[in-house]
């Protein structure tokens, strides 16, 4: 943008160029519905467009694009300090940034606030929206700032003031209300046109438990009501597939506070659907030609110096015990114990690849505040491996993990993931040229796969660089769950080896990785994705046989001790209730089949089938059911 005499010529990033006065400008911005510009490649206020130099480029930041709903979200946490400072006029304001569905801002307040004192301050923010009052930027000194705040009494700002080493800051005022910020912001508080306060958390100050707790209020903002509300019945939909809230109604696991937060108590529904899981993962394994290990819960502390997890991963790692004057640790990974296995012999050229695969218990610390039901716990199960190999035996190794991991994935329902390379980070051990030809083997992997990826600078595991894949849940939610790790380091630092066919000895290439990650996670994972209404194969109860009177018991206990010597896992209700109430029942626990056995079915041999989802499949005979259960249950369905 030129800004020569009374014309105005701007330059967009495709090339275009447009031109016109000041006010023409600003208005054809308006029409864009610009939030804020880029210009120079920096954010700026719309208002600040007078103030700009000669020759600069601008591009118009709308609500569509990330940095557009960043600032739209954020202004919206203005609008709601301003709003709760009018309620309360004692509040003193922390911090209020958006996040990446929404915003929040911290309060200190005198009491807690309630669902009535959100919906007040709901409203107030839709009166300071509709009196459409503009953001005004002012640059003052530092001590001017200081001032104001110590004189409103907003120690936080005053706080946040004294960590700035600049000489002045900007401040943003709209109806009166000022607050210390960067900016940039959306020109006016009418801007905001769709937004909704969500919930009440309470949230240490600056995230130290040392600290005063505040109140932190989460909401969102969108810029149209149609995806408000599409937003909010998605919320509604993840919190009907909470997993907690499931595995407290399906009875499938809990976590105590006697036994030690972060450590997953297995019910037995759950424990069933874990075996199954696990019967599965190893059945493959073993036809992938892996071999199963068990390795123990702790080891020698020096075994975790020599692996350079202490060095690396102290922070994560529990306090060594005591036993006959040596120090042991409780293993946080798994992957020293089959190096230990693997130089137990000595290996040919000709063995090579080996792949050690284990369902191995590992232990970290997570700090309290992060834990988060199955998903984020202290001990769990990875679903490890670590493959040794040749070098020229790599690419072909990740390529066949590449494939047994999307099989994998797929079985279990997911066929959307967004995959990720994740490069060197900062503290790493070994030298440059096998980080780069790792890192070139994972490539070289992924693009024979047709995988398209993302790059994650610097998010490389300290002896590696690594695949990471993120699973798409059936709501679109992506989660992290597998892992594939190339490593040039641990073979060096373990002197591991192997004779080669020259006669000499060499060093082998070590892959470790995790396909669902934990089966903790994966768990928690697969109850949201599936809404707790597991496929058949995984359901700890396949099919419920009900009566529709007490004279139908004799038959119907005949039918479920066949179902039950077939191996299909079969519940019998028998009791004296209306039939309504048993399918009620038996649909509640997610039970996907439901037979159903009256006057007429004792007659015709035959059961009335109907699924959990209300489904009628009509009356058939037993052999029938039983087919039908069997194919399912050998389809993984
Ligand atoms: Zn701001
Ligand atoms: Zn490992």
């Amino acid at each position: 943008m030129r800004n020569g005499g009374s014309g105005i010529i701007i330059k967009y990033p495709d090339g275009k160029e447009v031109s016109g006065t000041l006010s023409e400008i600003e208005g054809k911005l308006k029409k864009a519905k610009a939030v804020a510009v880029r210009v120079n490649g920096g954010l700026q206020d719309l208002s600040q467009l007078g103030h700009l130099g000669d020759e600069v480029s601008l591009e118009t930041v709308t609500f569509d694009s990330p940095e557009g709903k960043e600032i739209y979200r954020h202004s919206t946490s203005h609008i709601m300090a301003h709003a709760v400072k009018t309620l309360f006029p004692k509040a003193k304001l922390a911090i209020g940034p958006a996040t990446v569905e929404g915003f929040y801002y911290d309060f200190d307040l005198d009491r807690p606030l309630t669902p009535e004192d959100i919906e007040h301050i709901e409203k107030k923010m839709g009166e300071i929206i509709n009196e459409n009052r503009p953001f005004n930027r002012r640059v003052i000194s530092k001590t001017e700032a200081e001032r104001f705040f110590k004189d409103a009494g907003e120690e936080y700002k005053v706080e946040l003031l004294k960590e700035i080493t600049d000489e002045s800051v900007s401040v943003y005022e709209e109806g009166g209300f000022m607050d210390l910020c960067r900016g940039p912001h959306v020109p006016s508080t009418g801007t905001v046109r769709a937004f909704k306060l969500l919930s009440i958390a309470g949230a240490y100050w600056r995230g130290d438990e040392k600290n005063k707790m505040l109140q932190r209020i989460y909401g969102t903002a969108f810029d149209r009501e149609k995806d408000l509300k599409e937003y909010l019945s998605f919320l509604e939909e993840v919190k009907k597939r909470d997993h907690r809230k499931l595995g407290r109604e399906l009875d499938l696991f809990s976590i105590n506070d006697e036994i030690g937060a972060g450590l997953i108590l297995w019910h037995p529904n759950g424990a069933l659907i874990r075996k199954t899981i696990e019967d599965f993962w190893r059945n493959e394994h073993l036809k992938a030609d892996y071999s199963l290990l068990y390795t123990p819960h702790i080891a020698k502390l020096d075994l975790w110096n020599r692996s350079g997890h202490l060095d690396f991963y102290r922070e994560n790692m529990y306090s060594p015990m005591e036993i006959e004057g040596v120090d042991y640790e409780i293993k946080p990974m798994n992957c020293p114990f089959h190096i230990s296995i693997y130089k137990s012999s000595l290996k040919s050229y000709r063995e090579l690849p080996v792949r050690y695969a284990e369902l191995g218990t590992v232990y970290r610390y997570e700090r309290s505040g992060t834990l988060h039901g199955l998903l984020r716990v202290r001990g769990f199960t990875q679903d490890d491996a670590h493959i040794f190999c040749r070098e020229d035996q790599i690419e072909d190794e990740i390529l066949n993990i590449l494939d047994f991991t999307l099989f994998i994935l797929k079985t279990f329902g997911f066929d959307s993931y967004d995959v990720y390379l994740s490069t060197r980070p900062e503290g790493y051990v070994g030298n440059l040229e096998n980080w780069d030809r790792a890192t070139n083997a994972l490539i070289q992997a992924m693009e024979k796969k047709g995988l398209t990826y993302e790059i994650d600078p610097g998010a490389g595991v300290f002896y590696g660089p690594k695949i990471d894949i993120k699973v798409k849940d059936s709501l679109g939610r992506a989660w992290q769950c597998s892992t594939i790790q190339v490593d040039f380091n641990n073979p060096e630092r373990f002197d591991v080896g192997f004779r080669g066919s020259d006669g000499k000895e060499h060093r082998p290439i070590m892959i470790h990785r995790a396909l669902m990650g934990s089966l903790e996670r994966f768990f928690g994972i697969l109850v949201e994705h599936y809404a707790g209404a597991f496929p058949v194969w995984l359901s700890p109860v396949q099919v419920a046989v009900l009566t529709i009177a007490e004279r139908h018991a004799n038959h119907a206990s005949a039918v479920a001790e066949r179902l039950k010597s077939e191996g299909i896992r079969t519940v019998l209700n028998i009791d004296n209730e209306k039939i309504g109430h048993k399918i009620r029942e038996a649909t509640i626990r997610k039970i996907p089949y439901l037979g159903i056995i009256g006057d007429r079915e004792v007659a015709e041999t035959r059961i009335s089938v109907r699924k959990r989802s209300g489904e009628d499949l009509g009356a058939m005979t037993e052999d029938a059911l039983m087919t039908r259960l069997k194919e399912d249950i050998t389809r993984r369905r």
